[in-house]
């Protein structure tokens, strides 16, 4: 276990923005945690928990407490037959490594969620979800250490109530108190079917593609990926900075009659939205909006949590004036 003072949070995360953390302490292996919780009651300080920093943004004025990384490592078998494979990884593993241990052994069920950047203990946070997989398809527990317990139970997926974005860990009274050290999935050997995600779709017709192995799924997911979305290491973001929108069936009416696009479940892409208010490829306050997925927002020379709250706002107005709509930040904030 490692312990650091005053360390910038612009350089845990990847929109690179945030002011000091009092102390870092890096998590390497599972007896470290009950440790750094005894650091954090003996110095009676907040804690946030985090894995590599995609999906988080920090403010100008740091946070006066304790940032615990989680960099547990480690893939397990748990069991597998010629129908399915039970994968346990620990919370530190990278998300893409632990897709890429199951589909090379042939298995289905996480290879749409390719090239998500993250550690796995994050993915079941905000259920994560691309080209029509979910955490929750697959995910059937967590290993998690209660903060207010000091005890490490095992959460079961009904338990966790996933739904978009959301789980009890980010949500309710257990938002933030978990402390996720491993998570185990369920894989199959049944195959996806045609007719896939839009895009994965488009692709697969393009290239004239039959073969929709996990592995040929997982290599065309990255292809799309690379071509669209920014590499962490290479661009500041914190990937989809907006939530797509959700509209009950009266307002998905009225959105319909506007040419809004709604999805199945009321859902409105809300790129679609950024995009068709003319935002795509504008800079605001030193960010942009991605010229090639308009839901990403790209650091170019922002320094400040500020510069972002006016980049966001000025988004937000622009598709709330054209559409009536209103746009939710999807990345979490550091805050007390
Ligand atoms: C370019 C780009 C593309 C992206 N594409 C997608 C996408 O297609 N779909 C999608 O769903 N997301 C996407 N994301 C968001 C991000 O990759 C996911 O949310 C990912 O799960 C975050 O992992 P992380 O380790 O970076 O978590 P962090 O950003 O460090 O943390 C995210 C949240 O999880 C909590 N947390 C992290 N680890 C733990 C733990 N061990 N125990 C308890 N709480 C924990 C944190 O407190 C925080 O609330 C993208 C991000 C980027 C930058």
């Amino acid at each position: 276990m490692n312990i650091r003072e005053n360390i910038p949070i612009s350089t845990l995360t990847t929109m690179r923005l945030g002011g000091n953390a009092r102390y870092v302490i890096e998590l390497k292996n599972p007896t470290d945690v009950p440790t750094a919780f005894s650091f954090i009651f003996t110095k009676n300080l907040p804690f946030y928990i985090l894995g590599s920093g995609s999906n988080v943004i920090g403010r100008d004025e740091g946070f006066p407490g304790i940032i615990l990384i989680n960099n547990l490592k480690g893939i397990e078998i748990i069991s597998q037959t010629d129908k399915s494979l039970i994968l346990k990884g620990y919370g530190g593993e990278n998300f893409d490594d632990f897709i890429a241990y199951g589909v090379n052994l042939g298995y289905s069920g996480m290879e749409a969620l390719s090239a998500i950047p993250g550690t796995l203990g994050a993915a079941p946070i905000q259920n994560v979800g691309a080209y029509g997989q979910e955490m929750s398809q697959v995910l059937t527990n967590v290993e998690a250490y209660d903060s207010r317990t000091g005890r490490i139970s095992t959460i079961a997926t009904p338990q966790m109530h996933l739904g978009y974005r959301r789980s009890i860990f980010n949500h309710g009274v257990n938002a933030g108190k978990y402390f996720i050290v491993s998570v185990t999935v369920k894989l199959t050997k049944t195959h996806l079917t045609p007719p896939f995600y839009t895009s994965l779709q488009s692709y697969v017709d393009t290239n004239h593609v039959t073969d929709f192995s996990p592995k040929s799924i997982r290599k065309m997911v990255v292809a799309i990926r690379a071509a669209k979305l920014p590499d962490p290491a290479a661009a500041a973001s914190a990937g989809s900075f907006f939530k797509n929108v959700y509209l009950n069936s009266a307002e998905a009416k009225k959105a319909t009659a506007k040419g809004i696009p709604v999805w199945d479940g009321g859902k409105v892409p809300s790129g679609w939205l950024i995009e068709h208010a003319g935002l795509k490829g504008k800079e605001f306050f030193g960010f942009k909006v991605s010229d090639k997925a308009a839901l990403i927002l790209i650091n170019e020379h922002a320094k400040t949590y500020a510069d972002l709250e006016k980049a966001r706002s000025a988004i937000q107005k622009a598709v709330f004036d054209k559409f009536g709509l209103n746009l939710e930040q999807e990345p979490v904030e550091i805050s007390l």
